[in-house]
């Protein structure tokens, strides 16, 4: 646990795996376990052009040597692999893509369309769009152990929720978990509450900053200030956002006082790359790795 400032601790998830870091470290461990034990030979998933989950899932192939297929949202990224600085180093681990439309991808968990990738691919292990399913929510549970039980909160960034329901079940009851939506809309607490038992948590949605994977000046600026004095690097879509919240919130004063912060460092710092070119683009400042 690293300290960051007065009452707020960081747990350094990024530092785990190799390849696979973060909290897709967790939600893939049980599944590739799951994966092999059922003998299968493949593994079909999906995600958008900078995610965190399709790099990951790649490094299935390069190291566990099991065919890895992403079903990859946007049609006209199957000319610009190049471009993109996820999808090409998976390519290099080895990962085959299947590029769709918005549409398609929109209807991705349909019969009709499981048909059709079986049809395309033959037999495989599905793997969710980020990764999130009931092995994925057991290997979250894995990030909070005995040395975490003295925090009073404990906060990550959401996605889809899987992350946030493992750090909840695994949780005590006395601690609060506080999840930070990267994603605009409320509708994530709904679901989360479909996996979890416990009701000692929130999902707070005010640091969206506009959305999922928009960013705005005043987020870059704190991400280069928070690594110029604390010398961690944060990533844009999901940690740099939670721990603008977390600054905010302890400015309002909305923890008590002598209570303590987890914060879990999920990982994703190979989207930096992908927003840097972006943000070159756009004429804004650059995120310092
Ligand atoms: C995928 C991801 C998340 C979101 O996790 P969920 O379990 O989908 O909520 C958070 N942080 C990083 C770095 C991620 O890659």
């Amino acid at each position: 646990m690293q300290q960051v400032r007065d009452n707020l601790f960081l747990k350094r998830e990024d530092l785990i795996g190799e390849g696979i870091s973060g909290n897709k470290y967790r939600k893939l461990k049980y599944n590739i376990l799951e994966a092999k034990r059922l003998g299968y030979t493949k593994i079909v998933t999906f995600g958008g052009a900078y995610s965190n989950h399709i790099l990951a899932a790649s490094y299935i192939k390069k190291k566990h040597d099991i065919e890895v297929v992403g079903v990859i949202r946007g049609e006209e990224l199957l000319t610009k692999v190049k471009e993109n600085p996820t999808l090409l180093q998976a390519q290099k681990n080895g990962m085959q893509f299947y590029f769709v439309t918005r549409e398609q991808y929109r209807n991705k968990a349909s019969e009709s369309f499981i048909i059709e990738l079986k049809e395309k691919f033959g037999e495989f292990y599905l793997l969710p769009e980020g990764g999130t399913n009931p092995l994925a929510i057991k290997g979250c549970e894995e990030i909070l152990t005995k040395e975490t039980k003295q925090y009073d909160y404990i906060c990550c960034p959401v996605g889809t929720g899987g992350t946030l329901a493992g750090l909840i079940n695994s949780s005590e009851l006395k601690q609060h978990v506080i999840g930070f939506s990267a994603l605009k809309g409320d509708f994530l607490s709904k679901e989360v509450a479909t996996l979890v038992t416990k009701v000692n948590w929130s999902i707070n949605c005010d640091y969206h900053f506009g959305g999922y994977a928009k960013v705005t000046k005043e987020l870059i600026d704190f991400l280069n200030e928070f690594k110029t004095v604390t010398g961690i690097t944060l990533d844009p879509i999901y940690n740099g956002k939670m721990m603008f919240g977390i600054y905010d919130l302890l400015k309002k004063d909305f923890f008590p006082k002598n209570t303590s912060i987890l914060a879990i460092h999920t990982g994703g710092l190979q989207s930096i790359d992908g927003m840097n070119l972006l943000l070159q683009k756009k004429g804004l400042p650059l995120i310092n790795k």
